[in-house]
């Protein structure tokens, strides 16, 4: 299947991994709204979160487990849980992804959410994932 998002999981397209599980991949997305946006993804393909019943439950461990992550490494102080399903809510990708967005205090409030930061990946990453 011609997906971007499988592509990642299988490794063909790369990406910076900031988690993974059996059911779950997760990595930086590569336009981040805030410092540390992460994109959650289950490793099957589906369209979108609302597709049967159990898609969200797949990636619900490792989208906690980012949270806590991206809080604790990047000292953010809050986060922001998004899916957009649907081309209407502003999905582009139609392979399911969680956006784990931290926040940070001194950009509070839903309105400052997306604000297009042009924080170095490759920094970030590093933070992230420094053992
Ligand atoms: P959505 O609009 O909810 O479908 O979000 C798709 C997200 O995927 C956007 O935030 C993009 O920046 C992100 N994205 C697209 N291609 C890549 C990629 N190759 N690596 C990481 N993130 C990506
Ligand atoms: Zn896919």
């Amino acid at each position: 299947m011609d997906c971007l998002f499988c592509k990642i999981v299988a490794g063909e397209i790369p990406s910076k991994k900031v988690y993974e599980d059996d059911a779950a991949y997760a990595f930086l997305d590569i336009s981040p709204w805030q410092k540390g946006h992460t994109l959650v993804i289950p490793k099957r393909h589906t369209a979108d979160v609302l597709e049967g019943d159990d898609v969200l439950a797949e990636v619900g461990p490792a989208v906690a487990r980012v949270g806590r992550l991206l809080k604790d490494r990047l000292g953010a102080d809050a986060c922001n849980v998004v899916s957009n399903a649907g081309s209407v809510s502003g999905q582009e990708v139609f392979h399911t992804h969680v956006h784990v967005i931290p926040r940070y205090a001194d950009n509070p409030g839903i309105a400052n959410m997306k604000a297009e930061v042009t924080a170095d990946l490759d920094e970030v990453h590093q933070t992230v994932v420094a053992d």
